[in-house]
């Protein structure tokens, strides 16, 4: 079993009240595999330029991610830059150039064709597309967005909603996307725009994941020190989509055990700047905190 995942691979620099770096690796992809592969297996697609350190995905090599997918061309890599207010509720993107993300066009190796699970990590829904369409029959395909393509390219994210099982957004861009205030309200247009469960992240107040006719809260792991809020989202994806394919099941009890395993991985991504608490970390730390959220809100969920 692995998941196809496609996103970006990027250099970020990020500005918080606990310091600052530049030029460290990220994007969705990154923070993704870093979480899921602790896991399952992970096949990655995307790009970078001639600038990236490509040696600094070497932990994940390590841990099985398996890039022959990621090319490597002449250009500039993704940059991204944001800054967090002191509280980490906010943030400003302050840069995005797409660089080698512009021209490019995937091509998923004909060995990945047949992955069962593929994550459409936060990209331009045009390259998730193109990506999605060169896979045989997925049983659970789920993606990921933001407001920067909410915006600029709502026709072609309304045409991967439509061939989604799972979406998952922050509590902001499910309103955004939905043009409705209330969350409950903006999820059942989602849903009828294509994706059955909908999955929204919300930062320090954790998750709900909403079925058909049905809710399921999961507390997020308090974190006492946070130092860089970026790529949670990522991670928590990683960790639910890495936890559905591990268990081979997609039905609601899995759904709501798999929140729990987001919690615990997007938990450790605000613990250090970058990928670097993934680096060390190994799966039984990840279980143990999964577990204990589980004990926690125990597995109910509400009918609505
Ligand atoms: P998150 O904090 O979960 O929203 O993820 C932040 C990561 O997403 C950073 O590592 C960025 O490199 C990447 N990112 C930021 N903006 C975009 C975008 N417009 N498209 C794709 N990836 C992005």
């Amino acid at each position: 079993m692995a998941i196809l995942a496609v996103g970006s691979v990027a250099l970020d620099a990020v500005e918080t009240r606990a310091g600052s770096v530049d030029g460290v690796i990220g994007g969705s992809a990154v923070f993704f595999s870093a979480a899921a592969s602790l896991l399952t297996e992970v096949r990655v697609v995307g790009v970078v330029g001639h600038d990236y350190p490509v040696a600094q995905l070497g932990f994940l090599r390590q841990r099985g991610v398996d890039f022959e997918g990621l090319v490597q061309v002449p250009g500039e890599s993704f940059f991204w830059g944001g800054r967090y207010s002191d509280d980490f509720r906010t943030r400003v993107t302050t840069e995005t150039r797409l660089g080698v993300f512009a021209d490019f066009n995937p091509a998923v190796l004909p060995a990945y064709c047949d992955s069962r699970v593929v994550f459409l990590g936060n990209i331009d829904p045009d390259l998730q597309m193109k990506v999605l369409d060169q896979v045989r029959a997925p049983r659970l395909v789920a993606a990921d967005t933001m407001n920067f393509w909410i915006e600029r390219t709502p026709g072609p994210l309304r045409r991967v909603l439509a061939r989604l099982d799972v979406l998952l957004v922050n509590d902001e861009e499910a309103v955004q996307l939905a043009g409705d205030d209330d969350l409950a309200g903006a999820v059942g247009r989602i849903q009828g725009l294509g994706p059955a469960v909908v999955v929204v992240k919300r930062a320090e107040a954790g998750s709900v994941v909403f079925g058909q006719n049905w809710a399921f809260e999961c507390p997020a792991w308090p974190v006492a020190n946070v130092i860089d809020p970026t790529g949670a989202g990522d991670a928590f994806a990683g960790g639910f989509l890495g936890y559905l394919d591990h268990a081979g099941s997609f039905d609601r009890e899995a759904l709501c055990q798999a929140a729990a395993y987001g919690s615990a991985t997007g938990s450790y991504a605000v613990e250090a700047f970058s990928v670097d608490r993934f680096r060390a970390l190994e799966t039984s730390a990840v279980v143990r905190r999964a577990r204990s959220l589980q004990e926690l809100g125990g597995s109910s969920w509400t009918n609505l």
